[in-house]
C-alpha cells in the first residue's frame, strides 16, 4: 500500500523491461528477449496494429 518513498527502496531488482535498442522505449523484456512496443527481437518488422494508435502518434519519441 502506498506509493511514496517507501516502495522505492525495493527498486534494485532485475527489471522486467529495459530500454529498447530499436524504438528507445522501456519495453524490451529481458526474460523473453523482445520488445513489447516495437517487437524487436521477435520480428524484423515493426510491431504495429491498426487497433493500436500509439505508433501513429509516436513520431519524435526518443
Ligand atoms: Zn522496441
Amino acid at each position: 500500500m502506498g506509493s511514496g518513498t517507501a516502495p522505492h527502496g525495493k527498486r534494485n531488482r532485475t527489471p522486467t523491461h529495459i530500454k529498447c535498442r530499436r524504438c528507445g522505449r522501456k519495453a524490451f523484456n529481458v526474460r523473453k528477449g523482445y520488445c513489447a512496443a516495437c517487437g524487436f527481437g521477435r520480428s524484423r518488422r515493426l510491431r504495429k496494429y491498426s487497433w493500436s494508435h500509439k505508433w501513429k502518434k509516436a513520431k519524435n519519441v526518443l
